[in-house]
């Protein structure tokens, strides 16, 4: 099997979130995942031999705050690999709160969405708030495209999918807001803060 048959990679997410993850990487014994996630083969077998080997890091990069009221930054993560001996896939192991194929963070995404669905701002002062991108000209104030897609992915289901289906006569701030009270609620109930950091730390979990 070869290693770059990008079909044959599977994301496993731990509990860790990013911050933690960066202040204290962990060492591959610490986050090798219990069973292989194509084959289910046990990583560790009883007398066995290792089924999950380290197979080395992977830089990925998260844009946006990595915690409630932080500044928006581009943080470079290193992912953990693993080989499957029996399969050949690979496991590539990472914090909480990543979204496989965006740039942006599952926290920062939900705050982007409280900001312009719910405190209703001005895309470019939303955008402010969020990218790590410090944009200037005439185009900075003309809307922000990440802000569309991230709304249209949710339409269709492609991201967030726990959000209820709004009707396709509903406004992007309007499936922004639905979006970003839904993710609020599953913020830890211990958390008495504003909507637009309970979506943050709901989308996170
Ligand atoms: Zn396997």
């Amino acid at each position: 099997m070869l290693a770059g048959d990008r079909s044959n990679i599977r994301f496993v997410q731990v509990a860790l979130d990013v911050k933690g993850w960066i202040a204290r990487p962990p060492k591959v014994d610490e986050v090798r995942p219990g069973r292989c996630p194509a084959c289910a083969a046990p990583s560790r077998p009883a007398g066995g031999a290792l089924g999950l080997h380290g197979h080395g890091l992977r830089e990925r990069h998260q844009w946006g705050p990595v915690e409630v009221g932080g500044v928006p930054v581009l943080v470079g993560i290193l992912l953990r690999r693993y080989l499957c001996r029996s399969c050949g896939a690979v496991a590539v192991v990472g914090p909480r709160g990543l979204v496989r194929r965006r740039l942006y963070s599952a926290g920062a995404i939900a705050l982007a969405f409280a900001l312009y669905g719910v405190a209703e701002l001005a895309p470019a002062e939303v955008r402010r708030r969020v990218s790590p991108l410090r944009i200037v000209g005439p185009t900075a104030a003309a809307g922000w495209a990440s802000l569309r897609r991230w709304s249209r992915a949710v339409r269709t289901r492609r991201l967030f999918p726990s959000v209820r289906a709004l009707p396709a006569v509903a406004t992007a701030r309007q499936v922004a807001a639905r979006a970003a009270t839904t993710l609020a609620a599953y913020a830890p109930s211990s958390a008495k803060v504003p909507l637009e950091s309970a979506a943050f730390l709901g989308a996170s979990m």
